[in-house]
């Protein structure tokens, strides 16, 4: 009889647990997955944030941790959304596997955000976060 009470126990918890994890994060469509989770990389211009307006801040899509403003976005003619610097400590570099690409990720759950190259002369920063939107979710200010 405990032996049972333990393990129901013991089930319970864990079931708690995990229903913990699912509510840490917002669910992801599969073709979020694939790029958030599988680090694939969204078609060129097919994006929603690819030359969208308006003043605010873009969240992590998974986690809702703010990564980028809107004052760091330009229009880089890539076909992703390109900011020139992430809200400061949201985004962590990886080199990638191949010793070439730098990764970026969101600091806080670790989505794949895209690539960060430098060294293009593209604005003062001469820096280019290279995101997939679907990475993203734009939040616009309050008035
Ligand atoms: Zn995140």
């Amino acid at each position: 009889m405990i032996k049972i009470y333990l393990i129901n126990a013991i089930l319970y918890h864990l079931t708690y647990i995990n229903n913990m994890d699912n509510k840490k994060y917002n669910p992801l469509t599969p073709e979020e997955e694939d790029i958030i989770v599988r680090k694939g990389t969204e078609a060129p211009f097919s994006g929603e944030y690819v030359s969208s307006r308006g003043i605010g801040t873009y969240i992590c899509r998974r986690c809702n941790a703010e990564l980028y403003r809107t004052e760091d976005k330009f229009d880089s003619g890539c076909g992703w959304p390109s900011f020139d610097q992430e809200i400061e400590g949201a985004v962590k570099n990886t080199t990638d596997a191949d010793g070439v690409r730098t990764e970026i990720t969101c600091i806080n759950c670790g989505a794949h955000l895209g690539h960060v190259f430098t060294g293009e002369k593209l604005t003062k920063k001469d820096t280019r976060h290279c995101v997939n939107s679907l990475s993203l979710k734009f939040i616009e200010d309050e008035e």
